[in-house]
């Protein structure tokens, strides 16, 4: 097993069963994550023979950088995994701090028509570590803390949904790498079995969801997961995780032009969404070459805008990050190299 892949909790299980003490495993994650060495035998206070048993229980591999692309406040990163799969990450400067948006799977199954990302069908969930590894390796490179993560990046995060757990907790953990719960969100496009499950976890983290859409007709058409779980239900679902969770739920809204993007639109969102404590982040889209969608004018959106905020609705419209590097929201892609060759 690879050791950044292992909760602290989990860690804590392991000492006990081979008969160690539990707080073993906070000092194995302060010189992970603190001082962050890349081998058992510089771990000094733990004793030579111990040493010896973790380098055989576990692995130090990492993935690599393959190729790191830069625009102004944006870096895209591509991540070669040990079986020559990859994905990516990006890296986002705000003036609140640094953000990463990671990916979650291989490719992604849940093949939304305007997304790049999800163009390549699944191939495999990524492990915990490897979701880990794509903070500590940008960390490395920038030679500064992020103080914040979105999983936004390529796959669907629900249908990975223990992996995706435990690298929340990996670095949401205050030994781990010290990210705060409400700087982690997360981002689905739907998977009611799975948000209720979310619900009961004791995490403190931001939901996200996919809406796009504002009846279920014209959500059929944008995001085949409507099918198995409708609007309705999806409404409801959001309506019970606040009420457990007392948490403001993000609903993600991308512009697509005379798609989604009228009056009447905004109008039914609006209804929808009455007396929810929610906030919408309208997403102007990103064009890509192989999708035939395209990309509301500003003037549509802030009328979109406009029309929430006068029937109460609190709304934002996302900054737009990345777009020439392809790094935006749903532009990233699982593709491999091949692609990248477009633009280096
Ligand atoms: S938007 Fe998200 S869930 Fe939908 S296909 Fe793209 S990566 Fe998958």
């Amino acid at each position: 097993m690879n050791i950044y892949g292992i909760t602290r909790e989990k860690l804590e299980n392991y000492f006990i069963e081979i008969g160690e003490k539990k707080f073993k495993a906070l000092q194995i994650y302060e010189w992970l994550y603190d001082k962050r060495v890349t081998s058992f035998f510089e771990m000094t206070n733990i004793k030579k023979e111990l040493q010896s048993k973790l380098a055989e229980d576990f692995s130090f591999d990492m993935i690599s950088i393959q190729k790191k692309q830069q625009d102004k406040l944006t870096s895209k990163y591509l991540f070669k995994l040990s079986d020559n799969n990859f994905v990516e990450a990006v890296l986002m400067e705000h003036d609140y701090g640094l953000s990463v948006c990671v990916s979650s799977e291989v490719g992604c199954n849940m093949g939304c028509t305007f997304c790049e990302s999800g163009r390549l069908k699944k191939i495999r969930n990524l492990e915990a570590y490897e979701m880990v590894e794509q903070i500590l390796l940008i960390e490395q490179d920038i030679k500064k803390r992020i103080s914040s993560v979105v999983i936004m990046g390529i796959g669907e995060p629900l249908d990975n949904y223990d992996n995706v757990l435990d690298f929340i907790k990996i670095i949401n953990d205050p030994k781990g790498i010290t990210i705060g719960a409400r700087h982690i969100t997360l981002s689905t496009c739907g998977l009611i079995p799975k948000i209720k499950e979310l619900m009961n976890e004791t995490l403190q983290i931001n939901l996200a969801i996919s809406l796009h859409a504002s009846n279920n007709e014209l959500r059929n058409k944008l995001m085949p997961i409507n099918k198995t779980y409708n609007m309705c239900q999806l409404i409801d679902t959001i309506k019970e995780y606040i009420a457990k969770t007392n948490r403001r739920v993000t609903i993600e809204y991308v512009m697509l032009n005379s798609v989604n993007d009228s009056e009447s639109c905004a109008l039914e969102l609006a209804t929808l969404l009455k007396g929810m404590n929610v906030y919408v982040n309208l997403i102007p889209y990103n064009e890509t070459n192989h999708l035939e969608y395209k990309k509301s004018d500003s003037k549509t959106i802030m009328k979109f805008y406009d029309t929430l905020k006068k029937k109460g609705i609190n709304v934002t419209i996302r900054k737009e990050f990345g777009s020439k590097i392809d790094a935006a929201c749903g532009q990233l892609r699982s593709k491999e190299v091949e692609l990248w060759k477009v633009f280096i």
